[in-house]
């Protein structure tokens, strides 16, 4: 048996690569060095039955190769599910470059990277995520065509996703309450950054109750100032007595200690890898009748916005787009609740339907 290591609680596979491929359903890995740049990158193609994979590429210190090829095969495996369950005619890609974003950067770097991605002939379409900025996408465009998110076009992504992740909520608050009103609702929104800001604006204009907290004490004064939103202790936040859980930062806070505290009927936020342990933590809110908005599905107007860059359509398109987030939230949710199955193994039958019957019509 092929030994398995740990991070962060997360079992890294040591079976061989193709094995790994074939269980997670990638279709094309590639791995790209360069001695003169010191680019060390992978760039994973999980499905392109939709349309071409487009995925962003994340520049992380990983401590070993092992942890930045299980990350790259998970992130492009949810970009599938994500672009399928929004109707978008796109597959699921994502590259990782591997050191320190803060030291590591330089032109040649990502112009070598930009080389690697015009390898792949437009299977694979690139996008800034973590670490990784849009001047430095500039650079891997003098290399590469198949790049989205450059100044000056799309733009920043973050009010899209704000105004998705807002709608998916409203879609949970009718399911719930019976109205999606959130008038008076009391809404904690954690980490009041680039989506964060936008979505207690949403939520302010609607009347919301809004309770924010972030590490960043100056985003904190800001946003309670401008919205009256009231600010809770980072430490606190999760026993405060809410109708809604907005986890707009980090990844994984529903996890056992959080779900024992939470007193929140909804969970609906735009940060990635919401459950720490997809097996257990999904079952856990539905078990404790806690309706969650699947965090890929929710969050996709980051992936709205860029796909309106791919094919040229316009801000006010990819805004409009967003809000059929409100229909697809509240069909794995509903869905969900008939099943008495966790909504984000709903929302990723769903999207495996579409793929499906896709492959179908082409075979
Ligand atoms: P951001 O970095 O602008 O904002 C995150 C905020 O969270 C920061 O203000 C940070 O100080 C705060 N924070 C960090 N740790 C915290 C903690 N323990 N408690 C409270 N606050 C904390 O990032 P963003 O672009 O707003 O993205 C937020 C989340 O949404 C991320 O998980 C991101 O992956 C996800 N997401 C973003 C987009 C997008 O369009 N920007 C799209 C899809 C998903």
């Amino acid at each position: 048996m092929p030994v398995k290591s740990m991070k962060n609680g997360i079992e890294l596979s040591e079976d061989p690569i193709i094995s790994q491929m074939s269980s997670m359903g990638h279709d094309q890995i590639l791995f790209c060095s360069d001695n003169d740049t010191g680019l060390k990158a992978i760039i994973a193609i999980h499905d392109t039955t939709l349309g071409p994979a487009l995925g962003g590429t994340r520049m992380w210190s990983y401590s070993n190769e092992l942890e930045a090829l299980h990350d790259v095969l998970r992130l492009s495996r949810s970009m599938t599910y994500k672009n399928a369950i929004s109707n978008l005619a796109l597959g699921g890609g994502k590259a990782v470059i591997i050191g320190d974003s803060k030291t590591m950067k330089s032109e040649a770097l990502f112009r070598r990277f930009g080389r690697f991605v015009d390898s792949l002939a437009g299977n694979y379409i690139t996008a800034e995520d973590v670490g990784i900025s849009p001047e430095d996408m500039v650079w891997v465009s003098k290399e590469t065509k198949h790049v989205v998110g450059l100044p000056g076009k799309s733009g920043d992504p973050s009010p899209v996703t704000a105004y998705g992740t807002y709608m998916g909520m409203k879609a949970c608050a009718k399911l719930r309450y019976g109205s999606d009103s959130l008038n008076g609702k009391k809404v904690v929104v954690q980490g009041v950054g680039h989506v964060g800001a936008y979505l207690v604006e949403y939520l302010s204009k609607e009347g919301a109750q809004i309770f924010i907290s972030d590490i960043h004490e100056e985003s904190v004064k800001h946003v309670s100032q401008k919205y009256k939103a009231i600010p809770i202790d980072p430490l606190d936040i999760y026993d405060v007595d809410m109708d809604i859980y907005a986890p707009c930062a980090l990844g994984g806070t529903i996890n056992d200690d959080t779900i024992a505290k939470l007193k929140c009927s909804i969970v609906a936020g735009a940060a990635n890898n919401q459950l720490r342990n997809e097996e257990i933590h999904g079952k856990a809110l539905l078990d404790k009748q806690i309706i969650y908005a699947p965090d890929f599905a929710v969050n996709a107007g980051g992936v709205i916005n860029c796909f309106s860059e791919v094919e040229g359509l316009t801000s006010a398109w990819a805004l409009e787009k967003a809000k059929d987030i409100y229909d697809t939230i509240f069909k794995i949710v509903k869905r969900s609740e008939e099943e008495q199955i966790p909504s984000h193994l709903i929302a990723m039958k769903m999207a495996e339907e579409k793929i499906n019957a896709a492959h179908k019509s082409l075979h």
